[in-house]
Order: structure tokens, then sequence, then C-alpha cells
């Protein structure tokens, strides 16, 4: 492996992790992340893949050619199992299902958001998002688009509905392979790391290896942010959720982690630590600029991101606010912030 920009090493387009596991590099058009590693794993039916990539032309070329340079093909997959519902993951998952007739499994939760963005009028999402956004504190100039937009059809909008439930706790159906779904809500409220329990080829220390999704990265600290549902008013914790799976795939003790972007990697619970330490930081960082009482965009503007918040991109501006509700609702929930009463759009305080 080569060095890339930021100083990781470049994974190969094909790369053979041993003990009947090899990745593929799938492109993702236009989007910093590069690409998403696609994992094939051999069982006595046929190949499962882990994920299988954005929904595009290109990416789909990268995918069929990258099996066949494994010594397979689409048609002979006999499953596909999602670690979660976006569209680097599941895109090309109905293409897989109809050139092989593979099952798609994922987790109920995120089957369910699936089932709904497929239901969800255009209209009705721009309309929850409008009123989330105002809710939030957000400037009418950054809403006004919104509004205008409704009529528009919303782009990579209809995700194939998977044919299996990810069990949490169980093995999946993978003939002659030991492969564990280990429920890890955050990222997505459906999101699940796959634990294959089996030594590790090279007799690294530790215990199997963990296929990490977008939950576990190198390099890359996922987004965390509110799980979206015009549907349910639950007042859901994820960043606490997102927490509490770190630790228990830190338990688990890997001998190497295989994620979905950037290159696999040893040492999985001082990524964890590390992980668990910078979201500590951050819930501190936020609770002093809470001295006063800010919405929760306001907080976002005063958040450290990549770039100063006037550079941020308008549709990556929803997503840091998005994130920075997430973290206020893990200061609330640990009684380190508290609403203001009478407050409209609400403003937080630090308790
Ligand atoms: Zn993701
Ligand atoms: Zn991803």
């Amino acid at each position: 492996m080569t060095s890339s920009l930021d100083g990781g090493p470049v994974h190969p387009a094909t790369y053979d992790h041993g003990g009947g596991v090899r990745s593929l590099r799938v492109p993702i058009p236009d989007n910093p992340l590069g690409h998403t590693l696609v994992y094939v794993v051999d069982t006595d039916r046929g190949p499962v893949l882990v994920d299988t990539g954005w929904d595009d032309p290109a990416s789909w070329g990268a995918l069929t050619a990258g099996l066949i340079a494994c010594g397979t093909s689409v048609t002979e997959l006999y499953g596909v199992v999602v670690t979660h519902h976006h569209p680097d993951h599941h895109g090309l998952s109905g293409a897989v299902r109809e050139a092989s007739g593979a099952w798609i499994a994922m987790h109920a939760a995120d089957g369910a958001i699936v089932r709904r963005t497929r239901a969800t009028r255009p209209a009705r999402w721009y309309a929850y998002m409008t009123d989330k956004l105002v809710a939030a504190g957000a400037p009418e100039e950054h809403v006004a688009p919104l509004r205008t937009a409704r009529r528009r059809a919303l782009p990579g909008l209809s995700p194939v509905l998977p044919d299996r439930e990810i069990e949490p706790g169980e093995l999946l159906d993978l003939p002659g392979r030991r492969l564990r779904a280990i429920w890890t809500p955050g990222h997505t409220p459906g999101h699940v790391c796959l634990h294959l329990e089996e030594d590790h080829p090279d007799r690294l220390p530790g215990h199997g290896r963990l296929f990490s999704g977008d939950h576990l990265l190198p390099g890359i600290t996922p987004h965390i942010g509110l799980y979206e549902d015009p549907d349910d008013a639950t007042v859901t914790d994820p960043l606490g959720d997102y927490l509490a799976s770190l630790e228990r795939v830190g338990r688990l003790a890997v001998a190497e982690v295989l994620p979905a972007h950037q290159y696999a990697f040893t040492d999985a619970p001082s990524r964890v630590r590390e992980l668990l330490r910078h979201h500590e930081d951050r819930l501190a960082d936020l609770r002093e600029l809470l001295a006063e009482p800010l919405t929760p965009w306001q907080l976002a503007e005063r958040m450290e991101w990549n770039r100063p918040w006037e550079q941020i991109p308008y549709g990556s501006r929803n997503i840091a606010v998005s994130e920075a509700e997430a973290h206020l609702r893990r200061l609330v929930k640990l009684g380190h912030a508290e609403a203001v009463t009478g407050s409209d759009p609400v403003t937080y305080v630090a308790a």
C-alpha cells in the first residue's frame, strides 16, 4: 500500500486479507471519502458481500471487475450483508440482487428507514426539514431554498428493501463461516458491525476480525447526527448510543478491523479510546460555549469544524446542525445542559 495525501496508506483496487476475505475498492463519485471498501467473504454456498457501494455506473463497473479479479463474478454471489442504509454502502445492493438472486440482510432499524424513505414524498420531507431547521434557530436565508424546493424530486432516494433482518448477537446465514452481528447504533439507528469469529489468518493476537462499516474508522470520526424521522417524535440520544456501541466493540478486542473506508488496521481498543476521548473533549468544549444560551444553530456556528463556518457549504451546514443537536441531547441527558423555558426557538444553557 502506498501513501495517500493525508499520510494514511492507500487501499489497492483489490486486496486479499487472507482466510477467505478480500476487499474491493468501489469509488464514490464526487465525494472526498473517495471509495467504499466492499468485502467479499467466501462461504460454502458462494461469496457474500459486506456492503455494495454507491449506485453509479463507474462504481458498478469497479465492483463487477473487482469480483472477476477475485476469481468470482457478481452472478455467483450468495448474499449481501449491509452494515447500514447509507447510499455508499447499500446503493448497489439492488443491482447485485438482480444480477445474482442474492439475499440482502439489514438491521430492522435501518430497514425501517429504507421503507420510510421509499414512502415519503419529497414535499413531506422538505416540510419536515424546514420545520426542524426553524426550530433549531436557522436563519430565514438558510431555510428559504427548502421552501421553494418542495416540488423537486430528491436524488438517490429509492433504496431497495432488504429480504432479511440482521438479528443482533446472532450468527448470520453464512455456511462454513462464523460471522456474528454486533448492533452498533449511533451513526445510524440500525448500524451493525460484523464479527468474524475465526482465527486471524496471520495469527495476529486478538479475537478474530471485525467488519466495522462506518462505526470504527482509522482516521475519520463518523458523523453522529439525529436519527431524522418525520413519523417518530421519540427523543433519541444517538451520541449516547454511539459511545455505548464503541465501548461494546472495544471489548471484543479483535485482532484486526476491516472498515468500510480508508484501510484495515489493528489495535481497535486504542482507536476506540481515541474516539471516546475526542467526544468527551468535544462535549466539554460545548458545555463551555453554553455559558450563554444558544440555539442549536448558534452552537453549530461556534463549534470547531474542519473549516470556518462561513466556508461550510449549504448541505454540510444541515449536517453540522444535526451533529450539534446530537451533542446537545447528550449534554441534556447527562444533566450538563438544559433548555431555557419559554425560549423560541429553544435555546440551551450549561447546567
Ligand atoms: Zn454511513
Ligand atoms: Zn460510509
